[in-house]
């Protein structure tokens, strides 16, 4: 059964067709690296996460590409106000997404282009919309996009371009989207002295460039033009994405991409997560409330990406239950030694991965998918007593097949599991040193982490509360 992706472009599902066809083409716009992203943010990076795991599942060769935004006028400000260049402002947000990306597993970007590393890419395509005449150059040296010279401006968003004259003749210089959500809009700034050592000395002009023009150039130079999936959060369709269209389409006379890819918002209390409202989460926040990272993962992937989501922490306690079910099953299947039924077994194995395929190629319908994988840890967990060491290798391997596309079952169960016995082994040199203080303080801190200690005549063995 085909992939059907719902398309922003034609606000329709429709079946998957990559331009080459055994590849993918997928770019998702990153982070403004002038603080550490909120876990809103990390919705969208998910859902691309989620996306890319998939189409690999499916046996596409992915190239997936996700910008960073390292000049704008926030990083710009910002790095002003602390007195530190550019680079030495963005350098620890860059750092920090990409410790962030490590700690929800998500599969990284093929290339990470930084907007400071590409402004020949964007000069060039400037110049090309000015030679056509869909650009135009102001006293003070700004460069703009008419919209009104572009036929197809308004297509992905559905919106009237009529209704954005106001817009056009009150041009504004800023990124933010309060002031340009009408009318032409900046490809290119001039320097002013605001800027302080932020500039580009180029064929255009002494200045830097806008928001759009970043993604719509570096889009292209790594995937060509057009290209198959661009991804990111329902709020910049517009007028981010439109004028990505604009540009790239208006300089080159050729489709710009295929399938358009949004996820809805993160709400907290019905209002969108953001830095704006002060009601987000960073998620180092999280982290330091004692909650795993991968917790975070299972509420982020787990409700449609289409589908807002309400972040409460009873919803995110609700995912750690679920994962705990999870790595309490696997290391189950670790002890298994009985003779039961294989054919069941197979049975449950086949009827999961087909369940599971037919949610996700239902536009990457999660929920389903998730039921796949939990109706097959119920069915099994009903004779595990007697699962064969054969049988029960089947489901684990099954359970990392899922976890290609999830990528929550396996890694840190590993990785906890070292950690646990690293504490557990302490807790025995302890106890045999006759220091029962220490050993209970042990037992105390791993109980805190939801892992219970039993005396077994085997040793220690450990569970998940
Ligand atoms: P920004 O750094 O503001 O450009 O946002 C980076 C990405 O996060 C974009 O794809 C946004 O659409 C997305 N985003 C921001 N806030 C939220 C939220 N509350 N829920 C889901 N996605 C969000
Ligand atoms: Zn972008």
């Amino acid at each position: 059964m085909a992939l059907k992706l719902y398309n922003t472009l034609s606000r329709k599902r429709e079946v998957f067709k990559p331009i080459k066809k055994t590849q993918v083409g997928i770019y998702c716009c990153g982070p403004t690296v002038y603080n550490f992203p909120h876990i809103g943010n990390y919705r969208a990076y998910v859902a691309g996460d989620l996306l890319n795991r998939y189409l690999k599942y499916l046996k596409y060769k992915v190239k997936f590409i996700q910008n960073i935004t390292d000049v704008d006028d926030k990083t710009i400000r910002d790095s002003q106000k602390e007195n530190k260049s550019l680079k030495q402002f963005t350098k620890p947000f860059i750092d920090g997404f990409f410790q962030d990306l490590k700690s929800l597993n998500v599969v990284p970007a093929d290339i990470y282009p930084k907007a400071t590393e590409h402004i020949a890419a964007m000069v060039a395509t400037i110049k090309k919309l000015l030679n056509k005449g869909l650009a135009y150059k102001t006293k003070n040296g700004d460069i703009y996009f008419a919209i009104s010279k572009f036929k197809n401006y308004g297509k992905l968003a559905h919106i009237d371009v009529t209704q954005l004259k106001e817009g056009a003749s009150s041009r504004v210089r800023a990124d933010e989207y309060d002031k340009e959500n009408s009318g032409d809009f900046a490809l290119w700034k001039a320097w002013t002295k605001d800027d302080g050592k932020v500039f580009w000395e180029t064929e255009i002009g002494k200045g830097r460039p806008g928001w759009h023009i970043e993604c719509s150039s570096m889009s292209t130079k790594y995937l060509g033009q057009p290209f198959d999936i661009h991804g990111g959060g329902v709020d910049l369709i517009f007028p981010h994405h439109e004028n990505e269209i604009a540009q790239a389409e208006g300089a080159e006379g050729r489709k710009f991409v295929d399938y358009w890819f949004h996820n809805e918002w993160l709400l907290v209390d019905g209002k969108k997560m953001s830095k704006s409202l002060g009601n987000f989460y960073t998620l180092r926040d999280l982290i330091g409330k004692g909650y795993n990272p991968l917790a975070i993962r299972f509420l982020l992937v787990s409700t449609h990406y289409r589908q807002q989501l309400n972040f409460t922490f009873e919803g995110l306690n609700a995912s750690k239950n679920s994962l705990h079910r999870i790595w309490n099953f696997m290391k189950k299947l670790d002890e298994c030694n009985g003779k039961g039924d294989a054919k069941l077994v197979d049975n449950s194995i086949k009827k999961a991965i087909s369940a599971f395929e037919k949610c996700l190629n239902d536009d990457l319908e999660i929920s389903g998918a998730l039921a796949a994988v939990f109706d097959l840890i119920k069915e099994i967990n009903i004779s595990i007593a007697a699962l064969s060491k054969r049988d029960a290798d089947k489901v684990k391997k099954t359970m990392k097949l899922f976890d290609s596309v999830l990528g929550f079952i396996i890694v840190e169960e590993e990785a906890i599991g070292k950690q646990i016995q690293k504490l557990i082994d302490d807790r025995e040199k302890a106890r045999k040193g006759k220091d029962f203080k220490k050993a209970d303080e042990i037992r105390d801190k791993l109980k805190k982490q939801g892992i219970i200690l039993e005396d077994t005549p085997k040793g220690v063995r450990w569970k998940r509360a």
